[in-house]
């Protein structure tokens, strides 16, 4: 089967399509026959490989993915050959407090697929049973591969971390990346304001559709001095941070008096500096997040099922053109999710 493999890390050059065997289904286990597999700014980390983390090599890209139960594995029940899934981004011991009190990310075992474990992006894909879900009815395979990781994350950052509440201001960085689109939706899914930043002015029109008031070129307009113009100098309650270094010092200034910060990524850099009297004299919270529980993402597939959350594609390709995928994640040039076709 083709598949989408890294030998070493490195640019987009390393991107291997491989002819693996198929996968066969081991006990818990099943494999599916992927339809659809999802981009995420994860790969490109993955493929280029990160300071102190070190994925296991080979390993095949991918943490999204929707398609057809193509086997059973010994063992699993309530899944049937021929069911129309998607999948779960994210696995864990599923036995420790931290799992069984919803909150898997913290589990010591988490792990990502595609990063900790083979991934998605191959005509066949072997998976703990536990990893498929219902693909809601009247949703494509191209939609369902679309959504688990970015809506998780973005959902788990607003809702489960801020706690994003009716008539709040939001600010959501780069509103036109996967993990943008869906937190504008999120976030007035619960009755917030939503400003947020983009890098073309094309974009622009783009987020205000997805329920943006305002949106802000970073590249022409300082977007602190914008979001204090929009909320008359009092800031919002909560900022979607995924950018770091680059942004970090104006995201914590664009916060109002107990506003909330809520980090998931750092794709300009990590080392960010933080004033540390904004953090006290302010009563600011500074939260971290990653993916998020199953049961969030449970509550997202219906909501996207009822059309009241939208994935946001940007183009589909064919598997043979990942690399095209990853050059156009590193230079932004889109807008929500880029989806390959195995
Ligand atoms: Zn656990």
């Amino acid at each position: 089967m083709k598949a989408v493999l890294i030998r070493k890390h490195g640019g987009p050059e390393v991107l291997e399509i491989a002819d693996l065997p198929k996968p066969k289904a081991e006990a818990g286990q099943v494999v599916i026959r992927v339809k659809a597999a999802g981009m995420n700014h994860l790969d490109t980390w993955v493929r280029r490989g990160l300071p102190g983390v070190t994925p296991p090599l080979p390993m095949v890209l991918g943490s999204d993915a929707a398609g057809l139960i193509e086997e059973i594995g010994p063992g699993v029940t309530g899944l049937e050959a021929g069911d129309r899934v998607f999948v779960a981004p994210g696995f864990s011991c599923g036995r420790c407090a931290e799992c069984c009190s919803g909150n898997d990310p913290l589990c010591r075992d988490y792990g990502i697929l595609g990063e900790h474990r083979n991934g998605t992006q191959a005509e066949y894909a072997a998976l703990p049973a536990a990893n498929v879900m219902s693909l809601p009815d009247g949703l494509s395979f191209e939609e369902g591969a679309a959504f688990p990781l970015v809506f998780l994350t973005a959902w788990h950052m607003l809702v489960g971390r801020a706690r994003v509440r009716l008539g709040e201001d939001v600010l959501v960085q780069a509103g036109g990346s996967g993990v943008g689109t869906a937190a504008i939706q999120i976030a007035r899914l619960h009755g917030a304001r939503v400003f947020t930043t983009v890098g073309s002015d094309d974009k622009m029109a783009r987020v205000r559709e997805l329920g943006a008031e305002a949106a802000i070129n970073y590249r022409t307009a300082d977007f602190l001095e914008e979001v204090r113009r929009l909320t008359g100098k009092r800031g919002v309650d909560v900022v979607i941070e995924s950018i770091g270094q680059q942004t970090w010092e104006r995201s914590l200034k664009a916060l109002a008096r107990g506003g909330r910060l809520v980090t998931c990524g750092a794709t300009s850099g990590y080392r960010a500096e933080t004033d540390l009297r904004f953090v006290f004299s302010k009563g600011l919270s500074l939260l971290g997040s990653t993916m998020g529980s199953r049961a969030e993402l449970l509550k997202i597939a219906r909501l996207v099922g009822e059309r009241r959350l939208k994935p946001v594609i940007d183009r589909v390709l064919p598997l043979e053109r990942v690399a095209d995928g990853h050059r156009a994640i590193a230079e932004r040039s889109l807008f929500g999710k880029i989806v390959l076709k195995p």
